[in-house]
């Protein structure tokens, strides 16, 4: 197998960051000037995360293109990491929402629109459970449904998948280590030790999971069908069928957090895979490019939830926000499922995700290099181990920066954004074959630059 020559990369990685910093002055001259009023320079600061060494400023963006204030235009294959999944600013969307707000008006009344029952009956035939309720983001979708499965079992704990990433909720930030639980680098100003109310395991461990789960103090387990924020894994044969098993055996509720695992298809991987989960979380995507978060109950936990009366679910009890379920959030989930993220969409999109698979495939093929490719639906992603991992601990053990660095930005110099957090491709319904080649011919000179 061909090894990555590092001297070769470090050379490599700092001519793509000097080509970046030449073409970005007006970037770097704003990004400059924020440095005074912005924590970390940039509206959040994750944004400051660049492989180039700082990020591109936005000046706008179309269907499956982003646009630079110093006038480049790439091939966007990060698409806001799933959050414009349905492509930037379409316009089903953007007539949705200039009806919301210009014409009807009223973004935010406190009082419910009819938009509310169309998207909730939408995510109900795609996800299968019935009763939907509203936030603003997949992290708060994630933790008021903690709060109601705690509620509802009595149970304090959760349970997680090591490596895992559900947004910032506090009970996620645990992974598996050989003593047990530890509390995952980096995790800022943790109201409790996240290891007192957290169990984890490692993905397509069910041995592992059965012993967690038999302490009987587990409220949920919360997952992903597959892990998708440490490359993507894929469940084993019978794996999932074992985690709905083992957890209706122990009187643990089953979330699916289907933010990212979305792009299986119109339903996620719960219709894709015939899951039967007792909840559902979602966010992101289902804006088409507006803040929203979903999450859906199956009927006997909605009946639960609604009959305990010690909940205050309506004023100050832990679960709400006044801008939740806002008419317009409503309006622009509302275009997205009906008009962009369709059945024939999400078609399309797979069939593109797999064109992009093969064109990796073959340059890696070509090099003899030990990396592998995973595809789920409209989403793949490589990472630098083959075979593909099976759980998040070894794909994180797999994890290069430097060679992501490289790979992000000697792309980006040659018009092709990947996901900064990821070596992640994302499909939108106005992504185009010639774009998916694009990226081939790219990757195959950036690989061949590295290797040859
Ligand atoms: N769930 C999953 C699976 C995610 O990947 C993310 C974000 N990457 C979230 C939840 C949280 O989404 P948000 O940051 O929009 O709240």
């Amino acid at each position: 197998m061909t090894e990555i020559d590092r001297e070769r990369l470090a050379r490599l990685l700092a001519a793509e960051r000097g080509t970046w910093t030449a073409r970005h002055q007006r970037s770097r001259a704003v990004l400059e000037a924020s440095a005074a009023s912005l924590l970390g320079g940039v509206p959040m600061t994750w944004m400051a995360m660049a492989a180039g060494g700082f990020p591109a400023v936005l000046a706008g963006a179309r269907g499956a293109r982003v646009t630079d204030l110093d006038g480049h235009t790439y091939i966007d294959l990060s698409l806001g990491d799933t959050g414009a999944m349905a492509g930037h600013s379409p316009a089903s969307v953007v007539a949705a929402v200039h009806r919301r707000l210009a014409e009807a008006g009223g973004a935010t009344a406190m009082l419910p629109t009819e938009d509310g029952r169309a998207v909730a009956a939408e995510l109900a035939a795609r996800f299968g459970v019935p009763i939907w309720s509203f936030a603003l983001s997949a992290t708060d979708a994630n933790r008021w449904v903690l709060r109601l499965c705690r509620q509802v079992t009595g149970r304090p704990k959760v349970l997680v998948f090591s490596w895992c990433y559900h947004g910032t909720v506090d009970e996620s930030f645990v992974v598996a280590g050989p003593d047990g639980p530890q509390v995952r680098a980096g995790n800022v100003g943790p109201a409790v030790d996240p290891t007192t109310t957290t169990r984890v395991v490692e993905f397509n461990d069910l041995d592992a999971l059965a012993a967690e789960l038999a302490a009987r103090d587990v409220a949920c387990v919360l997952m992903e069908p597959a892990l998708t924020n440490i490359g993507i894994v894929l469940p084993e044969p019978g794996f999932l069928a074992g985690v709905r098993e083992l957890t209706r055996a122990h009187g643990t509720l089953l979330v699916n957090d289907e933010t990212h695992t979305f792009s299986a298809g119109p339903g996620g991987c719960t219709q894709a895979w015939g899951l039967a989960p007792d909840a559902v979380t979602i966010g992101k995507a289902i804006g088409g490019g507006v803040p929203i978060g979903a999450y859906g109950l199956s009927a006997e936990l909605a009946r639960l939830v609604a009959a305990d009366r010690a909940a205050d679910l309506v004023d100050t009890g832990g679960v709400g926000g006044t801008l939740a379920g806002n008419a317009l959030s409503l309006a622009a989930a509302r275009a997205t499922l009906e008009d962009v993220l369709t059945a024939g969409a999400f078609a399309r999109m797979s069939a593109l995700a797999k064109r992009y698979a093969a064109g990796v495939e073959t340059v890696v093929a070509e090099h003899g290099l030990a990396w592998s490719v995973v595809r789920l639906g409209a989403r793949a992603e490589y990472r630098f181990i083959a075979p593909a991992p099976r759980d998040g601990g070894q794909s994180a053990a797999a994890g290069d920066s430097e060679l992501d660095d490289y790979l992000h930005v000697a792309l980006a110099n040659r018009g092709v954004l990947l996901t900064p957090f990821h070596n992640m491709a994302l499909m939108s319904p106005a992504t185009t074959e010639a774009d998916v080649d694009e990226h081939s011919a790219r990757f195959a000179e950036v690989v061949s630059a590295l290797v040859a």
